[in-house]
């Protein structure tokens, strides 16, 4: 099994869930910058179609395969990952060795509220966590460099940013030169179900790759595009990214390469 996969013009790194938690944890102590993306099936489709994202996600130190898309992707050009390592799945288990470590993190994302009620429900959990930073993602421009600066003086080892794709990612690449925080993780919709605000789909629905279906059927409006238009499509990309042998990407052809 390789350490990393090149896919759809990215190299995604596949290791473990506890090796992605060692590492992170590990650079946020040592103060070593690194960005991390989770990237699934809707990002490849937005990537495809927008040179100025997929060169967003290049920013990126650690790029993980998120969901079923992804590996069912992966698979069919040979290569097989560890481990699904996702945010969601991921935060629990960053929360448990960041306190144990003493790392503290900082949350920018959500409705107001959302992330002090997760930063509360993983505090009761883990008494010795600190969330020294918490904000909602819904600021206006003008208040973003004094964000900026509380971040900064939270001396927060890890930041999450919860803003939605393709948002986070593109907020991330623009400001990460002026965040002093080094751990940066662009983390989704994660503070909604750990706040209680959305339930996740239960546990064999995850594991049967249909956990997009549970959220589908929660916010149809909003999901459609992304689901019902957004999956044939990725997997037609993927296909073709098989049968052809390279990449279609941006506009681009690349010859696909394998470390
Ligand atoms: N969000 C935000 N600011 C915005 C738009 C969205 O903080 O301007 C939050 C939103 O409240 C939700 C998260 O970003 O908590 C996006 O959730 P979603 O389930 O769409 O995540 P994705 O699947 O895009 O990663």
């Amino acid at each position: 099994m390789s350490d990393h996969v090149n896919i759809f013009g990215l190299t995604v790194c596949n290791e473990s869930m506890d090796d992605a938690i060692q590492r992170a944890v590990h650079a946020a102590r040592s103060k070593l910058r690194q960005i991390v993306f989770f990237i699934n099936a809707h990002c490849i489709n937005i990537a495809v179609s927008d040179p100025a994202y997929l060169q967003t996600l290049l920013v990126a130190d650690q790029i993980y395969a998120d969901g079923v898309g992804m590996r069912f992707a992966i698979a069919l050009c040979g290569e097989r990952l560890a481990d699904n390592v996702n945010g969601t799945d991921l935060f629990p288990r960053l929360c448990e060795t960041a306190a144990r470590e003493g790392v503290g993190m900082a949350m920018l994302g959500a409705k107001p509220g959302v992330a002090g009620q997760c930063a509360r429900n993983m505090q009761n959990r883990l008494p010795g966590l600190q969330f020294p930073f918490v904000h909602d993602g819904y600021f206006k421009p003008e208040d973003e460099a004094s964000l900026i600066n509380h971040i900064n003086e939270s001396g927060a080892g890890i930041l999450l940013v919860a803003l939605g794709v393709p948002s986070q990612e593109l907020w991330i690449a623009r400001n990460a030169h002026r965040i002093r925080t080094p751990v940066i993780l662009a983390v989704g919709g994660l503070f909604d179900f750990y706040s209680g605000l959305r339930r996740r789909a239960p546990w064999l629905l995850r594991q049967c790759g249909l956990e997009w279906s549970f959220r589908l059927a929660q916010e149809p409006r909003r999901l459609f595009r992304r689901y019902i238009l957004g999956n044939p499509l990725f997997l037609m990309r993927t296909f073709l990214l098989r049968l052809s042998g390279k990449e279609v990407l941006a506009g681009r052809v690349r010859v696909r390469t394998r470390s």
